[in-house]
């Protein structure tokens, strides 16, 4: 009989890593990612829908050299092509936010399936890149949903928290929902819009404080590729991370 450094029978030892490493599988599988583990000190920036206020909130990022994704609706993507274009082209991420932003968990699988098709085929032929994220419209989903995302090869992302930007709020306050959050942690995602103009101000605070606090702003496919390869004493951690619960 083997034994491993801790004693325990080695046998045992790589059954428990395959069965946590199935766990995580299913789990990734039936919730949408709300968190990444991350060694390095990263947070992703994201922007929900397209509308209004895309344009200025490319340029405040561009000013402040920070990437970020954008999880776009479809009909929006087909209004503002050059602009869609124009977002991949500097660098950041577009992800695939239903054709026309209703509540997916209320239609069919083959009418959810045409939701993120159409979009993901308007994205796909205008910035000549694959989305690989979807979120789903106010964050609603369903296991159906998650199946019909599975197999469209997509990963589902959900948020950390929201800085609550779409309530129409004072910059100020976007940011101190932000910094001040407690959910405000390495491998977070953070949940903005583009749909007022409050957002774009809010970056000229925001950025440069999340920078000092040591804070690297990626996409989130960034978070993503840097932590694919996880060891198994990190899969523990995984498995909370990808329940939505705080790491
Ligand atoms: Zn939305």
């Amino acid at each position: 009989m083997v034994f491993g450094k801790d004693g325990r029978e080695i046998g045992i030892l790589k059954r428990s890593i395959a069965v946590r490493k199935k766990i995580l599988k299913q789990l990734t599988d039936i919730r949408p990612v709300k968190y990444v583990h991350c060694r390095e000190k990263m947070i992703a920036l994201t922007f929900d829908d397209g509308y209004e206020y895309t344009k200025e909130i490319l340029e405040k990022l561009r000013h402040h050299h920070v990437k970020a994704t954008f999880f776009m609706v479809g009909d929006w993507v087909e209004q503002e092509p050059a602009l869609c274009r124009k977002v991949s082209e500097a660098g950041h991420e577009i992800g695939n936010h239903s054709y026309s932003h209703c509540d997916m968990t209320q239609l069919s699988r083959d009418d959810a399936l045409v939701e993120i098709k159409r979009a993901q085929n308007l994205i796909g032929k205008i910035t000549g890149k694959e989305c690989t994220l979807v979120r789903f419209p106010y964050n609603k989903c369903n296991m159906a949903l998650m199946g019909v995302v599975k197999e469209q090869g997509l990963q589902a992302i959900g948020c950390s928290f929201d800085s609550f930007d779409w309530t129409g709020i004072e910059a100020e306050m976007i940011c101190k929902n932000v910094l001040e959050s407690k959910k405000l942690k390495r491998g977070a995602i953070v949940l903005m819009h583009t749909n007022h103009y409050n957002t774009v101000e809010a970056l000229d605070q925001l950025i440069p404080v999340l920078k000092r606090k040591g804070y690297q702003l990626v996409r989130v496919s960034d978070m993503l590729v840097k932590n694919r390869n996880k060891t198994d004493k990190e899969l523990p951690v995984l498995l909370r991370v990808f329940r939505g619960e705080e790491s």
